[in-house]
């Protein structure tokens, strides 16, 4: 685990890269995306996640996400899954530890491969809204997350906590009051999701959500998942005027998804999406990744904007 002051000291005014996506990769390779992976007997499935991870790796990630999105109780439950909850999140961050000690072994002199890394344990939406729009208290969303948190952190293998793809940032907040009530030193990252006009499915803008995220204890806020990265931008905007100080991290969607025969595709290419992020640069961004549709290819060419400007 890295503390917020000591992780905010690694950021400096560095950009960091994240990742890309987990769940529409495994698609792709045939694999279910569901927690229920960390309960099959197929072996290969895990080797093929942390493949994933691995390859995010080689292509310039410094932050990888366990495969832990959907491993809340409240989610676990109405896959039938609660029972194994401290399974599925282990196993997820283990398979994350493997890819990076794979990738930190593929190096003759380790001194070259020493860019700093992190495991994020991740955390999405429990599925459930919380009142007064549905009936799940907020108090038990706390308590749902704090349990994943607290099985997260005591591995020793996460690093930090990344929650993301938040459509209401009242959930998002019980995520962040979920991780300070398990460890208060421990460094959070939150994203929404966004529309086009920069405001969630529940109406919480961007510029409200950026300090309200940051007062909250938040290291870095910002945006993931939904339209694409062209349409992000606006979000980055509004985000960073909102605040001229905040670490802000960008990890949209490969663009829209189309069913083409048969198949789930996705809009933006690796060049298009790397094209559309370079528009964010000007905002000074610390951390860039992407989301669903996207692939190591797309981390490697938004990891070579970074080259670029460092040159
Ligand atoms: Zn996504």
């Amino acid at each position: 685990m890295i503390n917020k002051n000591d992780f905010l000291k690694t950021l400096g005014n560095n950009i960091l890269i994240g990742d890309g996506a987990m769940g529409t990769v495994l698609q792709g390779l045939g694999i279910s995306t569901s927690p229920d992976l960390f309960i099959s007997k197929d072996a290969n499935s895990l080797k093929l996640l942390s493949e994933v991870h691995l390859n995010y790796l080689k292509n310039g990630s410094n932050i990888i996400q366990a495969n832990t999105f959907g491993a809340n109780p409240i989610k676990l439950e109405t896959a039938g899954l609660k029972s194994e909850i401290k399974n599925i999140n282990e196993k997820a961050v283990i398979c994350a530890q493997i890819a990076v000690e794979s990738y930190k072994d593929s190096f003759r002199n380790p001194k070259d491969g020493l860019r700093p890394i992190f495991i994020a344990g991740n955390l999405g939406p429990t599925g459930k809204l919380l009142k007064p729009f549905g009936d799940l208290d907020y108090k038990d969303a706390v308590d749902a997350f704090s349990q994943q948190v607290d099985i997260l952190l005591k591995t020793k293998i996460a690093d930090i906590i990344l929650i993301e793809t938040m459509l209401d940032i009242n959930e998002a907040l019980a995520a962040v009051e979920a991780v300070k009530q398990i460890n208060k030193e421990v460094t959070i990252i939150c994203t929404l999701t966004f529309n086009e006009n920069s405001v969630t499915i529940m109406g919480n803008k961007a510029e409200d959500a950026v300090n309200i995220l940051t007062e909250a204890g938040c290291a870095v806020v910002g945006a993931n998942c939904s339209v694409g990265s062209d349409k992000m931008l606006e979000t980055v905007k509004k985000m960073r005027n909102a605040n001229p100080d905040v670490k802000l991290i960008f990890q949209p969607n490969a663009g829209l998804p189309s069913i083409k025969d048969g198949k789930t595709v996705y809009s933006e290419t690796p060049e298009i999406m790397a094209q559309n992020i370079k528009k964010y640069l000007e905002y000074k961004p610390s951390i860039l990744g992407a989301c669903c549709g996207s692939t190591p290819k797309h981390i490697k060419k938004i990891a070579g904007l970074i080259q670029n400007q460092l040159q």
